[in-house]
């Protein structure tokens, strides 16, 4: 055998290790599993550990910094999202994008935006709770890798999948938690938004521009230590 294909066997091997990760949802994928983001979207893009999976064009994984220091967590792809394999793309992306703007936040720079759920639920219905329990690994090594000082989470859902919180967003907005380590901080959905329009005192738009700021002081203060 030549030294090439002696080698090319090693490669084959750890493929094969890789393969091993469970597809069942019930065993669980362990932190430090995934070196890399790429790793980790090759196994969501082959996962089966729930039945999102026989609806998927293609898993969606994440887009903006690799290395932000804000990690943005959505519900799910809609989808635009779907088909796309970016997240937030569609109208409540265009909207979350003018919403950092509006703090002086770039997507390259600044933030990573994933979501709880990889995979699209039909009919863009809510994932069930076993859905975000067997994709909750994948969000675990994203914060690893990403390794964010603040996590923003979109929505009850957002809150509910990462934190295990399920009070409603409206209560618990603009509250800081610490969790891990890290600091988060649930957020109004962008599709929320769209929803309800008004901007006077009071009205969700005005309270996420409020919750924004505070993001965006929060960070200018952990970046000034
Ligand atoms: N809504 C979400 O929660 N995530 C997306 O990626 C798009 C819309």
């Amino acid at each position: 055998m030549s030294s090439d294909n002696q080698l090319s066997l090693f490669d084959d091997a750890s493929f094969n290790e890789k393969e091993l990760i469970p597809s069942n949802a019930k065993i669980p994928i362990p932190a430090g599993t995934y070196a890399t983001m790429n790793e980790l979207a090759v196994h969501c893009n082959q996962c089966q550990r729930c039945g999102l999976a026989a609806n998927r064009t293609q898993a969606v994984i994440g887009r903006g910094n690799l290395q932000a220091p804000i990690m943005i967590v959505g519900e799910a792809p809609g989808q635009t999202e779907d088909e796309t394999g970016l997240p937030f793309v569609g109208k409540s992306g265009q909207l979350l994008e003018k919403i950092l703007a509006s703090v002086n936040l770039d997507t390259e720079k600044d933030v990573f935006i994933c979501n709880i759920n990889k995979c699209r639920p039909p009919d863009n219905r809510t994932p069930t709770t076993e859905e975000m329990a067997a994709c909750k690994p994948y969000l675990l090594e994203q914060i690893r890798l990403v390794d964010p000082k603040i996590i923003l989470l979109t929505g009850a859902t957002a809150v509910k999948g990462l934190l295990g919180d399920t009070r409603g967003i409206t209560k618990i907005r603009g509250q800081w938690f610490s969790w891990e380590g890290r600091l988060c901080i649930p957020i109004f959905h962008p599709s929320y938004l769209l929803r309800n329009p008004a901007r006077e005192r009071g009205s969700p738009k005005w309270l996420m521009w409020q919750d924004m700021q505070a993001v965006r002081a929060k960070l200018d203060e952990i970046r000034s230590f």
